[in-house]
């Protein structure tokens, strides 16, 4: 049985980097006049109290969402409190006035599902989705964890449009081929594995292998832990390998808020880091995708780093 739960992570740095990302890509997407489907493999509970057990538990939407937030607020710190790494990005302490329009956007996203000036929501993929999709685009879930699933579904069914979202209680990674190509032939899809288990390493990139075989002009987004596994770097790697034979272009963003090493309590005790950065492929990216997390990422690594190893990248190819 999957143990993974992502209400304990909720509004973590690594779902920030993602959602930002996924918000940015269908801002771009939804723009044209044609149906899109969108399919989310690995889609989680859909609405997470920040506010509640799990959350409280982990602590972990304080380094990401909610650090994001009070950053925003907090008086400018003294030069020689920032980290040197930080201010070689940034050269002015970002503000509500400064902020780059995604992450304005991702912020006013998640404002929007919590009442004024409160921040005890958080959304999932499926309900950042939704939230932007037209009359005529179809969103299509996949949640394999019995609990997660049947809150998902009943969380969809209280939306006016819930309609428009099918609720698969299934492995994503064999579901989705059955919907590949879709009939309207404009598509995005998401994957965001817990990789609970060795083998979403290279599930993932399989599923991208085939999908791209049924509908290669679809968008795919991966999101992936930068961990010190040889699977974990291995996903982009591959992902990258895939996209280039396949002609098609490529985007990476990686975004790190903390050293990977291990440390020590006073008592000798080792501490474990927690997750210190992750990334977002994506292939067949909007072309203005690398221009605005440009613009976005240096404000993540000013206002969610924690020590100097705090840094991003953007890469792109094809
Ligand atoms: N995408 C969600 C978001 O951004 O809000 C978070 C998803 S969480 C990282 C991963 C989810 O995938 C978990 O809820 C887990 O139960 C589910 N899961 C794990 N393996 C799966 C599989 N093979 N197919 C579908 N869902 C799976």
């Amino acid at each position: 049985m999957f143990s993974y739960r992502h209400a304990f992570h909720a509004g973590n740095h690594a779902d920030v980097l993602k959602h930002t990302v996924l918000l940015a890509v269908l801002r771009h997407l939804l723009q044209k006049d044609t149906a899109l489907t969108v399919f989310d493999t690995h889609a989680g509970a859909g609405l997470y109290r920040l506010d509640g057990e799990y959350a409280a538990t982990s602590g972990e939407a304080g380094q990401g969402f909610l650090r994001l937030v009070s950053a925003l607020n907090e008086p400018v710190a003294p030069a020689s409190q920032t980290p040197t790494a930080i201010k070689k990005v940034v050269k002015q302490k970002t503000t509500t006035e400064t902020l780059a329009p995604a992450l304005k956007d991702y912020l006013d996203l998640v404002a929007s599902f919590n009442n004024k000036g409160s921040h005890k929501v958080y959304p999932g993929s499926p309900f950042i989705i939704q939230r932007l999709l037209g009359e005529r685009d179809k969103l299509k879930v996949f949640e394999i964890h019995p609990t997660d699933a049947k809150t998902l579904s009943a969380n969809i069914a209280q939306l006016e449009a819930g309609r428009q979202v099918a609720v698969l209680r299934e492995d994503g990674f064999e579901g989705i081929k059955k919907f590949l190509p879709p009939p309207a032939r404009r598509a995005l899809v998401l994957s965001d594995p817990s990789y609970e288990i060795k083998t979403d390493y290279s599930r993932v990139v399989a599923m991208v292998a085939d999908a791209l075989t049924r509908f290669a002009t679809g968008t795919y987004v991966v999101w992936y832990p930068i961990i010190p596994r040889p699977e974990a770097h291995d996903v982009p790697r591959k992902l990258k390998t895939l996209a280039t034979k396949a002609g098609k272009p490529w985007l990476n963003a990686t975004l790190t808020v903390k050293s990977s090493k291990l440390t020590s309590d006073e008592e000798g005790e080792i501490i474990r880091p927690g997750l210190p950065a992750s990334g977002m492929f994506v292939i067949n990216p909007p072309h203005t995708l690398k221009a605005t997390l440009q613009l976005a990422l240096p404000q993540l690594v000013e206002l969610l780093g924690q020590d100097q190893h705090a840094a991003f990248t953007v890469d792109s190819g094809g």
